[in-house]
């Protein structure tokens, strides 16, 4: 970090948490360019193209708005949904979001019986209420639950006894509990009066989701028509069996008004899916989400819960235990979802931060945060790496650099010309080979620091 001078005062790096004037060295990650950005307070105060002669080393760090993650489950051993949370605990898993770049996010409430999940919202209304730090950082409450399908596949991992059809005067006890703070709700549309659950909460302005679901393609198109504007993780919560054109994936596919909600840790898509949803979809219409599990953060090893006995495998599968294949939720932050869309879907630099950042706010009908002076200073630093252990020179960043350097034309989704942001001998459609994009699923995106309102909150600028 650059110290600086103001008022005629000396500034020490020490002051990094004060609200003192900075500035710090990066690449944009929507242009490529080197620049100097100076923060003041809480806002950007100034961006200033750097030439490379002045700039650091050629492969340096990106810098970007902060990621915002629609579905946190808990973390470091924590789920929302349970009897045991405590404002200690909200907070806890509020501030480890830091490491992950992460600047806004959604504790998400799984499926339960209406005690828990009330005891879950009420706790973390009452730590936004008592917690400067959550409140920050938390931008609304991700209901996913109790109102999804009891068939197996579709509803997942959440127990069966719980799920149940909408109910809106629960819903209501449940908002007034959270004291207004849910703002997503995972459901299905397979339910008799489902429909006008979704016209209700929506005219609430409460995000209707589709997921869990083991709803009909007319059931699906019936609920945008309500007003449901996302699927939750598109492709997981899922048969493992579907006829092969009637099915709820082509249906949420298709219909335009739904924002795909997509787990990118590469091991809940296989990357062919991950790229074909993409590409149906556009980014436009995509976001990422980390969906981490409650057993996220903890070191590699086995688990009891209620549940059954769980193992995070070395790279940061979670699995049932024994096994390697039978996922029992995500460990990786949804940074990895970043890299994985440029390895896997091809997308630039630039496209995949906008589905962890900018999608994922408009979803919630907030401002997109840009990187431009009188913006809020809330902003990521961070290195693309490939699967070897020093990422500075990594294969991934040296492909996402070409892909931002080729990178031009308004809109490559529309139309049907083929997406241009690859260098020319780029063979297509795979990005990047078979073996390559094994081993590279392994890595991807490292958090250097994390701006939250002009305050490092997390590493150290470079
Ligand atoms: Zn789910």
């Amino acid at each position: 970090m650059r110290v600086t001078l103001s008022q005629g005062l000396f500034l020490s790096p020490a002051d990094k948490y004060g609200e003192i004037p900075m500035d710090f060295t990066a690449r944009r990650f929507d242009t490529g360019q080197w620049v100097r950005i100076q923060i003041e307070g809480q806002w950007i105060a100034r961006i200033d193209p750097v030439s490379p002669s002045e700039g650091p080393k050629e492969h340096g760090p990106w810098v970007a708005p902060g990621l915002v993650d629609l579905q946190v489950n808990g973390y470091g051993g924590q789920e929302f949904s349970s009897p045991d949370l405590t404002v200690k605990k909200v907070v806890e898993i509020a501030l480890a979001m830091d490491q992950f770049g992460v600047v806004r996010f959604c504790p998400t409430i799984t499926t339960n019986s209406r005690e828990i999940m009330e005891h879950a919202v009420e706790t973390i209304a009452q730590a936004i209420r008592e917690n400067m730090g959550v409140a920050r950082r938390v931008a609304g409450i991700h209901l996913e639950g109790p109102y999804i399908s009891p068939q197996d596949g579709a509803r997942g991992a959440h127990p069966l006894a719980h799920c149940r059809p909408p109910d809106w005067q629960e819903f209501e006890q449940f908002q007034k509990a959270a004291h207004g703070r849910i703002r997503i709700v995972t459901l299905t549309p397979e339910y008799e009066g489902a429909t006008e659950f979704i016209r209700q909460a929506s005219a609430h302005g409460v995000v209707v989701s589709i997921g869990h679901t083991a709803a009909s393609p007319e059931q699906i198109h019936a609920a945008a028509d309500a007003g449901a504007r996302m699927s939750t993780h598109l492709g997981n919560g899922c048969h493992p069996i579907l006829p092969r054109h009637r099915n709820y994936l082509w249906a949420q596919l298709a219909d335009d008004r739904l924002t795909a909600g997509l787990i990118g840790d590469g091991f809940h898509l296989p990357a062919d899916v991950l790229k074909c949803l993409v590409r149906a979809k556009t980014p436009a219409r995509c976001v990422l989400v980390s969906d981490l599990s409650g057993m996220a953060g903890l070191p590699p090893g086995r688990y009891s819960t209620n549940l059954c006995e769980l193992e995070i495998l070395p790279h940061g599968k979670l699995v049932i235990a024994g096994q390697q294949e039978l996922l029992a939720g995500a460990a990786l932050p949804i940074g990895a979802g970043v890299a994985n869309l440029i390895r896997f879907a091809g997308l630039s630099l630039s496209e995949a931060m906008a589905l962890a950042s900018e999608g994922p706010l408009r979803v919630l009908g907030m401002e997109p945060v840009r990187l431009a002076p009188g913006q809020l200073a809330d902003m990521v630093v961070f290195h693309l790496e490939g699967s070897n252990e020093d990422g500075r020179n990594s294969e991934l960043d040296e492909f996402a650099q070409n892909a931002q350097m080729s990178q031009n034309g308004p809109d490559k989704w529309n139309g049907n010309s083929r997406i241009n942001n690859f260098p020319e001998n780029t063979p297509h459609p795979s990005p990047m080979s078979q073996e390559k994009r094994t081993a590279a699923s392994q890595a991807g995106f490292r958090v250097l620091a994390t701006m939250l309102g002009g305050q490092v909150v997390y590493g150290d600028l470079p």
